[in-house]
């Protein structure tokens, strides 16, 4: 385990272009990033829980304790502070099952844009700062009125 900072989990290689935003709809903390091709997790947002790592339908999510996944834990932390926030599962991209298992899909198909976040789909107010740092929108996440 690293010694100078938490452990958090991790998106990888086989999430891009496949997508399939299962884990969106587990995680408690809402720490979800969408890129247009992929999602990340925010490393300092992630409270470690593991819940999203068996949702995974590509087995994409790793603990960052596993060996080799440094590559990974930083493009998380990089585009997880500038992609959308994302906590609705929307439907994956048509040709997912195809990508599933292409190997380098980051070298070959990665994608720097933000992905649309749940403010397109549920208006103006959701995917700004607020859910960043405001605890009552997350707390408010998923009770009823
Ligand atoms: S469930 Fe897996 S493949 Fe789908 S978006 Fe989440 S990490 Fe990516
Ligand atoms: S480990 Fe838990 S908190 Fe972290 S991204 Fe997965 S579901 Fe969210």
């Amino acid at each position: 385990m690293a010694e100078d900072r938490a452990v958090t989990f991790v998106v990888t290689d086989n999430c891009i272009k496949c997508k399939y935003m299962d884990c969106v709809e587990v995680c408690p903390v809402d720490c979800f990033y969408e890129g247009e091709n992929m999602l990340v997790i925010h490393p300092d947002e992630c409270i470690d829980c593991g819940v999203c790592e068996p949702e995974c339908p590509a087995k994409a999510i790793f603990a960052d304790t596993e060996p080799g996944l440094e590559t990974w834990l930083k493009l998380n932390a990089e585009y997880a502070s500038i992609w959308p926030n994302i906590a609705v599962k929307r439907e994956p991209p048509a040709d997912a099952k195809e990508f599933d298992g292409v190997p380098n899909k980051l070298e070959q198909f990665f994608s720097p844009n933000p992905g649309q976040g749940d403010a397109s789909d549920q208006g103006a107010d959701r995917g700004s700062a607020v859910d960043r740092d405001g605890g009552t929108e997350r707390l408010s996440h998923g009770q009823d009125p």
